[in-house]
């Protein structure tokens, strides 16, 4: 089958060397994906979920109950006392607009001691001016970076928090910079040290890419809310829309105001049918990031051995299913890219090229067969053309697509004379 999609021998053999040397790893991995299996199952039967909870309602969307039984299986299985969990938090992005500027007013502070945030949230903070942006609200914003070996500012933090400190936002994932993902227990000692120095502050985290990853989530170690996108892990990739926000009521009903209105909160936003492949895509989660997972290691071990830098390296331990890979020439990764779209089940005849998208200071190729657009829980990867020509991949519905798609990298590489094997 390797054969006639394109793989040729030589390709097959190396990726089954790799492969054969993963196993402990990939045992690991399944375990973890067990353990998150049991936890989401639980949380689906402490909530008595059954079929009526997938009928579809409409309009105001009142006594949804499959809506308010699914926010309650999402509080559960994150060991949050409520969630808000809708269709109508459009992407990652807008589920942490909403979080945050429902839960600051015009003289309160932002900080962020983990650097600089993910790009999208440069203009919703005002870091970039923007219309609409906190910083056009009266929110000021500061920022503490991490030290150069990747760990926690301390003294730089307890400089950074004020009388005005009134929300602490702490990114898991890289995203697209190149400081370590942050492990769940290096969060909770962040936040132990925040609130140690001042216990009102509201500790959020962005989730995005690390749900499910390991046993624990922020929630566990003293966060105060967080917050991911479906479209992402928890969605497993059958939810078509979505985002989450997940943690003290206090805080979940201030963003279920934002969200709808003062005085309607959480009462009101029709599911419109979905919340049957919302139930299923979080049930199907953990075993999806497994897959997942299991991709990203195998490229890493893959693009280490034929001697190109990846972050994380072929042996640390993952927090999150991003892979960089570095090639270090565009034609490098624009091969990648090919490969990946190549290996898709959606697309898989059209072949990616830079292009100069808006908000980017170069251009930019991205690989997506996915079956929900923008989706990066499917296999996905994207690299600006500029040095050091690095590709971000991440995602796979099944661990089977994500090597197919890591081989027809490969593929591409070789026949483009990039790599020899
Ligand atoms: C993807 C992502 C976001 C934004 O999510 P979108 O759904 O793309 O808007 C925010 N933060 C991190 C760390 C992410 O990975």
């Amino acid at each position: 089958m390797y054969e006639s999609l394109g793989i040729c021998d030589q390709v097959l053999d190396f990726g089954f060397q790799i492969e054969k040397k993963l196993k402990e790893r990939f045992d690991q991995i399944d375990a973890t994906a067990e353990y998150n299996q049991m936890k989401v199952l639980k949380a689906m039967q402490d909530c008595r979920v059954s079929d009526i909870h997938f009928a579809a309602t409409t309009g105001y969307g009142y006594n949804d109950l499959g809506r308010d039984v699914l926010e309650e299986v999402y509080a559960k299985a994150f060991h949050g006392e409520s969630a808000l969990v809708r269709p109508q938090l459009m992407s990652g992005t807008h589920a942490l607009h909403v979080a945050l500027s429902a839960n600051l007013r015009p003289g309160d502070e932002l900080l962020s001691p983990v650097g600089k945030p993910y790009d999208t949230l440069e203009e919703v903070i005002g870091i970039r001016d923007s219309a609409g942006s906190l910083k056009e609200y009266g929110v000021s914003y500061r920022q503490v970076d991490l030290l150069p070996d990747g760990s926690f500012d301390f003294e730089g933090i307890r400089n950074a928090i004020n009388e005005k400190t009134k929300l602490v936002t702490i990114q898991r994932s890289k995203g697209y910079a190149t400081r370590p993902t942050l492990s769940v227990a290096k969060i909770g000692e962040l936040v132990s040290f925040i609130k140690s120095v001042k216990p009102e502050v509201i500790c959020m985290v962005d989730n995005c890419y690390g749900e499910f990853v390991e046993r624990i989530e922020p929630l566990d170690v003293g966060a105060d809310m967080i917050v991911g996108s479906l479209i992402k892990n928890p969605g497993g990739g059958l939810a078509p829309i979505g985002g989450y926000i997940v943690g003290r009521k206090d805080l979940i009903d201030m963003a279920s105001y934002r969200l709808s209105a003062p005085g309607l909160g959480k009462e009101v936003g029709a599911s419109l049918g979905l919340n049957q492949p919302l139930f299923q895509g979080f049930f199907l989660a953990p075993t999806v990031v497994a897959g997942a997972l299991k991709g990203a290691i195998f490229a890493a071990n893959i693009y280490e051995s034929l001697g190109f830098p990846v972050v994380p390296n072929g042996t640390e331990s993952r927090h999150d299913i991003i892979q960089a890979v570095t090639f270090g020439t565009p034609e490098g990764v624009i091969a990648f890219c090919q490969g990946i779209q190549a290996a898709a089940p959606v697309d898989s005849f059209v072949s990616p090229e830079p292009w100069d998208m808006p908000g980017y200071d170069a251009p930019v190729i991205m690989a997506a067969g996915a079956f929900v657009q923008g989706s990066s829980i499917e296999l996905s990867a994207d690299g600006p053309i500029k040095p050091p020509y690095a590709v971000y991949f991440q995602g796979g519905l099944t661990w089977y697509h994500a090597k197919l798609g890591i081989l027809m990298s490969l593929q591409k590489l070789l026949e483009a004379g990039i790599v020899t094997l």
